[in-house]
């Protein structure tokens, strides 16, 4: 190909693209907002609610101590350790609850699925970033707030793959 012959492809090749939307998008003043909660489990049922995987939420007034998200992860990433808490439950006599470090997680979901008490979800807050190792591990009192998580751009799913508004 010549280089004008070359040129001309490039102009054409670009300009396509001038009429095709954005992929990309601006973080952090835009972010990704999903729809509904983060991944849920129901014990009940035995049924995964889906939902984005994020940081997890931990319900103290739920949890029993009984460790099963610990052994969960056990064979993952060993990403979870029972800590105690200064706050006593009735339902969790050893006044233990999970931490979860997230240099280690892989945000499989699984400690959600272990757990029979409705005490561990996921939230859609994917914003973990830490400037040091100790910072990503979350107390059980970190893990009890809900993220101040808000997104501004909703995902569209098309036969392109994911895009957004
Ligand atoms: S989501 Fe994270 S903490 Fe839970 S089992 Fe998977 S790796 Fe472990
Ligand atoms: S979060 Fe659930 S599985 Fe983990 S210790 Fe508490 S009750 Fe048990």
């Amino acid at each position: 190909m010549t280089s004008a012959g070359g040129f001309i492809k490039a102009i054409e090749s670009g300009s396509k693209h001038l009429v095709i939307k954005r992929f990309t998008f601006r973080y952090p003043e835009q972010k990704l907002k999903f729809v509904g909660d983060g991944y849920q489990f129901d014990p009940k049922r035995g049924v995964g609610i889906a939902g984005y995987r994020g940081r997890h939420i931990l319900m103290h007034d739920k949890c029993t101590g009984c460790q099963l998200c610990a052994i969960a992860c056990e064979g993952i990433a060993e990403a979870i350790g029972m800590v105690k808490v200064d706050e006593s439950w009735k339902q969790n006599k050893k006044g233990i609850m999970p931490q979860i470090d997230y240099g280690k997680c892989v945000f499989c979901g699984l400690c959600v699925d272990a757990c029979p008490f409705y005490a561990l979800f996921m939230t859609n807050d994917y914003e973990l970033s830490a400037f040091t190792k100790e910072h990503l591990i979350y107390t059980p009192a970190q893990l009890a707030i809900k993220p101040k998580y808000q997104g501004d751009v909703e995902i569209v799913i098309d036969d392109r793959g994911a895009t957004h508004g």
